[in-house]
Protein backbone atom coordinates (compact mmCIF):
# COMPACT_ATOMS: atom_id res chain seq x y z
CA UNK A 1 0.00 0.00 0.00
CA UNK A 2 1.50 3.43 -0.52
CA UNK A 3 2.79 5.13 2.13
CA UNK A 4 0.15 8.13 1.99
CA UNK A 5 -2.93 5.86 1.92
CA UNK A 6 -1.55 4.03 4.89
CA UNK A 7 -1.23 7.10 6.49
CA UNK A 8 -4.85 8.14 5.76
CA UNK A 9 -6.01 4.80 7.27
CA UNK A 10 -4.07 5.67 10.05
CA UNK A 11 -5.68 8.65 10.93
CA UNK A 12 -9.00 7.28 10.27
CA UNK A 13 -8.88 4.74 13.16
CA UNK A 14 -7.24 7.07 15.12
CA UNK A 15 -10.47 9.20 14.66
CA UNK A 16 -13.04 6.21 15.27
CA UNK A 17 -11.65 5.39 18.25
CA UNK A 18 -11.68 8.72 19.28
CA UNK A 19 -15.67 8.74 18.36
CA UNK A 20 -15.64 5.23 19.57
CA UNK A 21 -14.58 7.49 23.40
CA UNK A 22 -16.67 10.37 22.98
CA UNK A 23 -19.88 7.73 22.24
CA UNK A 24 -19.11 5.81 25.78
CA UNK A 25 -18.19 9.05 27.65
CA UNK A 26 -21.13 10.71 26.56
CA UNK A 27 -24.37 11.12 28.73
CA UNK A 28 -26.60 13.21 26.38
CA UNK A 29 -25.83 12.75 23.16
CA UNK A 30 -28.03 15.09 20.51
CA UNK A 31 -27.94 13.14 16.64
CA UNK A 32 -28.54 16.15 14.46
CA UNK A 33 -29.14 14.35 10.60
CA UNK A 34 -29.66 15.73 7.19
CA UNK A 35 -29.96 14.11 3.66
CA UNK A 36 -27.26 12.96 2.84
CA UNK A 37 -28.11 9.83 6.12
CA UNK A 38 -30.62 8.76 3.11
CA UNK A 39 -28.90 8.91 0.01
CA UNK A 40 -27.79 5.02 1.00
CA UNK A 41 -31.71 4.37 0.69
CA UNK A 42 -32.01 5.82 -2.66
CA UNK A 43 -33.35 9.50 -1.53
CA UNK A 44 -30.98 12.22 -3.48
CA UNK A 45 -29.87 15.13 -1.27
CA UNK A 46 -30.14 18.69 -2.66
CA UNK A 47 -26.64 19.79 -2.55
CA UNK A 48 -24.42 17.16 -3.54
CA UNK A 49 -23.72 16.95 -7.63
CA UNK A 50 -26.48 15.62 -9.58
CA UNK A 51 -28.58 16.28 -6.16
CA UNK A 52 -32.23 17.61 -6.87
CA UNK A 53 -30.96 21.31 -6.01
CA UNK A 54 -29.32 21.07 -9.32
CA UNK A 55 -32.23 20.11 -11.30
CA UNK A 56 -35.15 21.88 -9.93
CA UNK A 57 -35.78 25.48 -7.97
CA UNK A 58 -37.90 24.66 -4.53
CA UNK A 59 -41.20 25.93 -4.69
CA UNK A 60 -41.77 28.98 -2.03
CA UNK A 61 -44.61 28.77 0.55
CA UNK A 62 -45.28 32.32 -0.88
CA UNK A 63 -46.01 30.98 -4.17
CA UNK A 64 -47.72 28.05 -2.99
CA UNK A 65 -50.09 29.73 -1.50
CA UNK A 66 -50.38 32.46 -4.35
CA UNK A 67 -50.46 30.15 -7.51
CA UNK A 68 -52.58 27.42 -8.52
CA UNK A 69 -49.94 26.16 -10.81
CA UNK A 70 -47.64 26.71 -8.14
CA UNK A 71 -49.88 24.15 -5.71
CA UNK A 72 -50.06 21.45 -9.01
CA UNK A 73 -46.28 21.64 -9.54
CA UNK A 74 -45.54 21.00 -6.22
CA UNK A 75 -48.34 18.06 -6.02
CA UNK A 76 -47.08 16.77 -9.69
CA UNK A 77 -43.31 16.57 -7.74
CA UNK A 78 -44.45 14.56 -4.83
CA UNK A 79 -46.39 12.23 -6.27
CA UNK A 80 -42.89 11.76 -9.00
CA UNK A 81 -41.06 11.04 -5.81
CA UNK A 82 -43.59 8.64 -4.50
CA UNK A 83 -41.86 5.00 -4.90
CA UNK A 84 -38.76 6.54 -4.10
CA UNK A 85 -40.14 7.52 -0.57
CA UNK A 86 -42.06 4.72 -0.34
CA UNK A 87 -39.37 2.08 -1.35
CA UNK A 88 -37.04 3.44 0.97
CA UNK A 89 -35.76 1.72 4.02
CA UNK A 90 -33.36 2.72 7.21
CA UNK A 91 -30.17 2.84 6.25
CA UNK A 92 -26.75 1.60 8.40
CA UNK A 93 -26.57 5.04 9.75
CA UNK A 94 -30.22 5.26 10.89
CA UNK A 95 -29.39 1.77 12.61
CA UNK A 96 -26.61 2.92 14.22
CA UNK A 97 -28.60 6.02 15.59
CA UNK A 98 -31.42 4.30 16.73
CA UNK A 99 -29.07 2.25 18.94
CA UNK A 100 -28.23 4.97 20.51
CA UNK A 101 -31.37 6.09 21.01
CA UNK A 102 -32.40 2.34 22.39
CA UNK A 103 -29.05 1.95 24.50
CA UNK A 104 -30.98 5.02 26.68
CA UNK A 105 -27.44 7.66 25.11
CA UNK A 106 -29.73 9.71 22.63
CA UNK A 107 -32.92 11.34 24.29
CA UNK A 108 -34.09 11.76 20.61
CA UNK A 109 -32.88 12.86 17.19
CA UNK A 110 -33.23 15.88 15.47
CA UNK A 111 -33.59 15.42 11.64
CA UNK A 112 -33.99 18.35 9.09
CA UNK A 113 -35.22 15.04 6.56
CA UNK A 114 -38.51 14.81 5.70
CA UNK A 115 -38.46 10.69 4.82
CA UNK A 116 -40.07 9.32 7.98
CA UNK A 117 -36.90 6.83 7.91
CA UNK A 118 -35.87 7.57 11.76
CA UNK A 119 -39.49 6.35 12.74
CA UNK A 120 -39.39 3.63 10.35
CA UNK A 121 -35.62 2.41 11.98
CA UNK A 122 -37.90 1.72 15.07
CA UNK A 123 -37.19 4.94 17.03
CA UNK A 124 -40.41 6.03 18.78
CA UNK A 125 -42.03 9.11 17.08
CA UNK A 126 -41.88 11.26 19.93
CA UNK A 127 -38.16 10.66 20.20
CA UNK A 128 -37.93 12.27 16.08
CA UNK A 129 -37.69 15.92 16.28
CA UNK A 130 -38.58 16.95 12.39
CA UNK A 131 -37.52 21.03 11.92
CA UNK A 132 -38.58 20.19 8.62
CA UNK A 133 -41.75 18.03 9.09
CA UNK A 134 -42.61 15.12 7.41
CA UNK A 135 -43.82 14.36 3.42
CA UNK A 136 -45.16 11.01 4.39
CA UNK A 137 -48.77 12.59 4.57
CA UNK A 138 -50.17 15.73 4.10
CA UNK A 139 -52.42 18.74 6.21
CA UNK A 140 -55.27 21.06 5.77
CA UNK A 141 -53.22 24.97 5.58
CA UNK A 142 -56.32 26.24 7.27
CA UNK A 143 -57.57 23.36 9.34
CA UNK A 144 -54.91 21.08 10.40
CA UNK A 145 -56.79 17.72 9.49
CA UNK A 146 -54.62 15.05 8.14
CA UNK A 147 -54.38 13.60 4.82
CA UNK A 148 -52.58 10.78 3.53
CA UNK A 149 -50.94 10.76 0.71
CA UNK A 150 -52.40 7.71 -1.39
CA UNK A 151 -55.39 9.09 -0.83
CA UNK A 152 -54.75 12.19 -2.42
CA UNK A 153 -53.29 10.64 -5.37
CA UNK A 154 -56.12 8.97 -7.81
CA UNK A 155 -57.87 12.17 -7.51
CA UNK A 156 -55.27 14.23 -8.71
CA UNK A 157 -54.26 12.13 -11.22
CA UNK A 158 -57.97 12.19 -12.52
CA UNK A 159 -58.42 15.90 -12.56
CA UNK A 160 -55.21 17.74 -12.56
CA UNK A 161 -56.52 20.06 -9.58
CA UNK A 162 -53.97 20.77 -6.60
CA UNK A 163 -56.37 18.99 -3.80
CA UNK A 164 -58.02 21.25 -1.30
CA UNK A 165 -59.66 20.12 2.22
CA UNK A 166 -63.07 18.25 2.09
CA UNK A 167 -63.96 20.38 5.43
CA UNK A 168 -63.07 23.63 4.78
CA UNK A 169 -61.44 24.15 1.46
CA UNK A 170 -58.51 25.15 2.56
CA UNK A 171 -55.08 24.37 0.70
CA UNK A 172 -53.74 20.50 1.46
CA UNK A 173 -49.86 20.60 1.32
CA UNK A 174 -47.42 17.82 2.20
CA UNK A 175 -46.76 18.32 6.09
CA UNK A 176 -43.16 19.47 5.01
CA UNK A 177 -41.79 23.32 5.82
CA UNK A 178 -41.16 24.70 2.78
CA UNK A 179 -38.85 27.69 2.31
CA UNK A 180 -40.33 31.26 3.60
CA UNK A 181 -42.69 28.70 5.75
CA UNK A 182 -42.38 29.16 9.38
CA UNK A 183 -40.72 26.58 11.12
CA UNK A 184 -42.56 24.23 13.49
CA UNK A 185 -42.43 25.69 17.19
CA UNK A 186 -42.50 23.30 19.22
CA UNK A 187 -40.01 20.93 17.46
CA UNK A 188 -37.79 24.35 17.00
CA UNK A 189 -37.80 24.49 21.02
CA UNK A 190 -37.68 21.30 21.46
CA UNK A 191 -34.44 20.99 19.26
CA UNK A 192 -33.14 23.78 20.63
CA UNK A 193 -33.79 22.32 24.30
CA UNK A 194 -31.30 19.30 22.92
CA UNK A 195 -28.72 21.38 21.49
CA UNK A 196 -28.35 23.48 24.96
CA UNK A 197 -28.37 20.35 27.44
CA UNK A 198 -26.34 17.72 25.33
CA UNK A 199 -22.73 17.02 26.29
CA UNK A 200 -22.01 15.37 22.78
CA UNK A 201 -23.53 16.96 19.45
CA UNK A 202 -23.29 14.36 16.07
CA UNK A 203 -24.21 15.83 12.68
CA UNK A 204 -24.98 13.16 10.23
CA UNK A 205 -24.83 13.73 6.58
CA UNK A 206 -25.84 17.79 6.24
CA UNK A 207 -24.42 20.52 4.53
CA UNK A 208 -25.27 22.82 7.75
CA UNK A 209 -26.03 25.82 5.41
CA UNK A 210 -29.83 26.00 5.70
CA UNK A 211 -30.79 28.27 8.94
CA UNK A 212 -31.75 28.15 11.48
CA UNK A 213 -31.17 24.64 11.98
CA UNK A 214 -27.48 24.79 10.74
CA UNK A 215 -27.44 26.98 14.02
CA UNK A 216 -28.05 24.06 16.56
CA UNK A 217 -24.00 22.96 15.91
CA UNK A 218 -22.98 26.11 17.03
CA UNK A 219 -25.28 26.69 19.72
CA UNK A 220 -23.96 23.01 21.34
CA UNK A 221 -20.49 23.97 21.05
CA UNK A 222 -20.94 27.14 22.62
CA UNK A 223 -22.40 25.47 25.75
CA UNK A 224 -19.29 23.15 25.96
CA UNK A 225 -21.35 19.45 23.93
CA UNK A 226 -18.23 18.08 22.12
CA UNK A 227 -19.27 18.46 17.84
CA UNK A 228 -18.66 15.89 15.65
CA UNK A 229 -19.32 15.71 11.99
CA UNK A 230 -20.04 12.66 9.75
CA UNK A 231 -20.03 14.17 6.43
CA UNK A 232 -18.02 12.60 3.03
CA UNK A 233 -17.51 16.94 1.99
CA UNK A 234 -16.72 19.92 4.05
CA UNK A 235 -19.49 22.14 5.61
CA UNK A 236 -19.02 25.23 7.48
CA UNK A 237 -19.51 23.79 10.84
CA UNK A 238 -15.48 22.31 10.35
CA UNK A 239 -14.12 25.06 11.73
CA UNK A 240 -15.65 24.70 15.58
CA UNK A 241 -16.35 20.71 15.68
CA UNK A 242 -14.19 18.63 17.42
CA UNK A 243 -14.13 15.62 15.19
CA UNK A 244 -14.60 15.31 11.73
CA UNK A 245 -15.26 11.70 10.19
CA UNK A 246 -15.18 12.13 6.48
CA UNK A 247 -16.16 9.63 4.21
CA UNK A 248 -19.76 7.73 3.92
CA UNK A 249 -21.87 7.49 5.93
CA UNK A 250 -22.98 3.53 6.40
CA UNK A 251 -19.68 2.86 6.36
CA UNK A 252 -18.28 4.95 8.95
CA UNK A 253 -21.02 4.48 11.50
CA UNK A 254 -22.04 0.87 10.83
CA UNK A 255 -19.50 0.13 13.73
CA UNK A 256 -21.11 2.25 16.01
CA UNK A 257 -23.78 0.39 16.80
CA UNK A 258 -24.04 0.08 20.46
P1 LIG B 1 -27.89 18.77 1.85
O1 LIG B 1 -28.34 18.11 0.59
O2 LIG B 1 -27.73 20.24 1.85
O3 LIG B 1 -26.51 18.15 2.33
C1 LIG B 1 -26.29 16.77 2.37
C2 LIG B 1 -24.84 16.56 2.76
O4 LIG B 1 -24.64 15.16 2.92
C3 LIG B 1 -23.85 17.04 1.70
O5 LIG B 1 -22.83 17.79 2.33
C4 LIG B 1 -23.30 15.74 1.08
O6 LIG B 1 -21.94 15.85 0.74
C5 LIG B 1 -23.47 14.76 2.21
N1 LIG B 1 -23.71 13.38 1.80
C6 LIG B 1 -24.65 12.93 0.93
N2 LIG B 1 -24.65 11.57 0.89
C7 LIG B 1 -23.67 11.16 1.74
C8 LIG B 1 -23.18 9.90 2.14
N3 LIG B 1 -23.69 8.75 1.65
N4 LIG B 1 -22.15 9.85 3.03
C9 LIG B 1 -21.60 11.00 3.52
N5 LIG B 1 -22.05 12.23 3.19
C10 LIG B 1 -23.08 12.32 2.33
O7 LIG B 1 -28.87 18.29 3.01
P2 LIG B 1 -29.40 19.05 4.28
O8 LIG B 1 -28.29 19.75 4.99
O9 LIG B 1 -30.22 18.07 5.01
O10 LIG B 1 -30.35 20.19 3.69
C11 LIG B 1 -31.29 19.87 2.68
C12 LIG B 1 -32.73 20.19 3.00
O11 LIG B 1 -33.55 19.48 2.10
C13 LIG B 1 -33.13 19.68 4.35
O12 LIG B 1 -33.62 20.77 5.01
C14 LIG B 1 -34.22 18.64 4.14
O13 LIG B 1 -35.40 19.10 4.75
C15 LIG B 1 -34.48 18.59 2.67
N6 LIG B 1 -34.27 17.25 2.06
C16 LIG B 1 -34.64 16.12 2.73
C17 LIG B 1 -34.42 14.87 2.15
C18 LIG B 1 -34.85 13.64 2.92
O14 LIG B 1 -35.77 13.72 3.73
N7 LIG B 1 -34.20 12.47 2.71
C19 LIG B 1 -33.82 14.76 0.89
C20 LIG B 1 -33.46 15.95 0.22
C21 LIG B 1 -33.69 17.19 0.83
ZN1 LIG C 1 -59.32 22.12 6.33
Amino acid sequence: MPIAAADKDAVLAEKRARFAAMLARADRVAAFTGAGLSTEAGIPDFRSPGGRWSRIKPIAFEAFLADEEARRESWRRRFDMDDEIRSARPTRGHMAIASWVQAGKCPAVITQNIDNLHQDSGIPADAVVEVHGNTTYATCLDCARRYEIEALRAPFLANGQAPRCDDCGGFIKTATISFGQPMPETAMRRATELARTCDLFVVVGSSLVVYPAADLPRLAHRQGARVVIVNREETPGDRYADLLLRGEIGDLLEEFVL
